[in-house]
């Protein structure tokens, strides 16, 4: 099968999110690769989000998980010198909505600085948290929802001043031994 390449915003975002899924299932199951029943979740959530018939869920389950990660910094774990991080950055239009906001410690806030969360990382040699990743890529789909920017190509995408870097938006994963759900 030939490498897809996603160049429409809405495959390069639902392909990532399910991407996230399948790396859920995995992590869940405290496996170390990937297997059928993995990439089976991928495909049938993949078509499903493609064709309309499934849909990101809302960001009210993150709410609880939120509560249940406590007060410590999301990127590195931390439980000293805690600010309020935004998902989005503020420079950019980011908003003080409980589904910007995250906690982080003063030096992941500031190494982070307007930087975008997933260029921010990968700068890093990092992965981040699937839970942390799962906020910021439905941001990045109710954002892209709202200012019709799905059917978009990729290419169009680049050098705005979105709140976002589309091309640092994951399409492959790292192994399943190499992700956590949440920093412990
Ligand atoms: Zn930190």
């Amino acid at each position: 099968m030939a490498k897809r390449e996603y160049k429409i915003v809405k495959e390069r975002l639902f392909w990532s999110y399910s991407n996230l899924a399948m790396a859920h299932t995995a992590v869940d199951r405290k496996q170390e690769k990937y297997t059928t029943f993995n990439f089976m979740i991928r495909a049938k959530l993949y078509k499903g989000l493609c064709d309309g018939t499934m849909n990101v869920r809302t960001l009210f389950d993150d709410e609880k998980i939120k509560i249940l990660l406590g007060q410590k910094c999301s990127y590195c774990g931390n439980t000293k010198d805690l600010a309020l991080d935004h998902i989005f950055p503020k420079k950019f239009g980011g908003k003080d909505s409980g589904d910007n906001l995250i906690y982080a410690c003063r030096s992941c806030n500031s190494s982070k600085g307007k930087k975008d969360l997933m260029e921010w990382m990968t700068s890093k040699g990092q992965f981040p948290p699937l839970m942390i990743l799962r906020r910021y890529l439905k941001l990045i789909i109710e954002f892209c929802d709202k200012e019709n920017l799905m059917g978009t190509s990729v290419e169009d995408l680049k050098n705005q001043n979105y709140p976002f870097n589309i091309e640092f938006v994951p399409v492959s994963f790292p192994k399943p031994n190499f992700l956590v759900m949440t920093i412990e």
